[in-house]
């Protein structure tokens, strides 16, 4: 029986190279991880990514993270090296805010932060709830004198380094109303770290809410289609020649997975080649990329040795 497997892409001979380069012209590439960690681009991603766009491959990063504008990372984009333009970036945060738009919601709750609120704000949603919102007094004293905002038709959950108990009873109250949207912008559990630390990520709090309003959530992220909604308004994506780059399997791989594009796991963030190995074995297919690379800039050599 065929099960799925993973090749190393510098395994390649230079002509299975050379074909692999042809067989796409849109590339989907998730940022955290795979062009850059934090403030730092990574290695050669830089490079890969815009000699791939000197090739004409069409680039989309997409990004999970809720945290800040498109026109934030487009801005961080360019500082690192990437070429890139404002309608190359999708953020989970600015999809939000276009499909709540489009179910004319006109006030919101926002467990998250400003890259929400402004995004909200951009297409004219009242919005509240960023920053800190801590228990000053009995819990008893805080129900009692509660009182919720009207007209109140959608909760955006998305990163909040504020995430607190009043947060999270107000945001489910809210969700009391079967009319109030859940949106969450994602669910990915954890973010990469450079050190041995691990930071609660967006589905975290998400899982907190599910559970206490008994609701579950519209999910913007990867893996869900959302993303690639949001990019196909404007731009057409045949699946067969698209390429997927992510560094985690669950959200990126998936994503490549559900939609029939091609995917290139890098080794740079999430998940390794022994997670790779546990998704073969479980025959969780759609967690196995197509490729994998220890890292983007491995790519470049690759590149050059097939266009020169
Ligand atoms: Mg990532």
């Amino acid at each position: 029986m065929y099960h799925k497997s993973v090749t190393e892409l510098s395994s390649l001979t230079a002509e299975a190279f050379k074909t692999f380069l042809d067989s796409f012209d849109t590339v989907l590439t998730d940022c955290d991880g795979v062009l850059w960690l934090e403030m730092k681009a990574l290695e050669g991603s830089p490079d890969v990514i815009n000699t791939l766009q000197d090739l004409g491959k069409k680039i989309f990063y997409v990004t999970n993270n809720s945290t800040k504008l498109r026109e934030d990372f487009e801005k961080k984009g360019k500082l690192l090296g990437f070429k890139c333009q404002l309608d190359q970036m999708v953020s989970t945060s600015y999809i939000a805010a276009e499909y709540l738009k489009a179910k004319g919601v006109q006030k919101a709750y926002v467990i998250g932060s400003t890259g929400i609120s402004q995004e909200l704000d951009k297409v004219g949603i009242e919005n509240f709830g960023i920053g800190p919102d801590i228990l000053n007094s009995e819990l008893g004293k805080l129900v009692e004198n509660y009182q919720p905002e009207s007209n109140v038709k959608a909760v955006v959950v998305g990163f909040d380094p504020h995430i607190s108990y009043v947060k999270l009873m107000k945001a489910s109250s809210y969700l009391g109303d079967p009319e109030c949207h859940f949106i969450a912008t994602n669910t990915d559990e954890s973010f990469p770290a450079s050190q041995n630390l691990i930071i609660p990520g967006t589905g975290t709090f998400v899982s907190a809410v599910a559970t206490c309003s008994g609701r579950d959530p519209t999910v913007m992220g990867k893996p869900h289609h959302f993303i690639v909604d949001a990019i196909s308004k404007n731009y057409k994506i045949n699946p067969a020649r698209t390429l997927m780059i992510g560094d985690r399997c669950n959200t990126d791989i998936m994503l490549g997975s559900n939609c029939g594009f091609q995917t290139l796991l890098v080794l740079t963030g999430v998940h390794q080649l022994k997670d790779v190995k546990n998704f073969t074995e479980t025959k969780q297919e759609g967690l196995v990329p197509d490729f994998y690379l220890p890292k983007l800039g491995d790519m470049l050599p690759l590149i050059q040795q097939v266009i020169n």
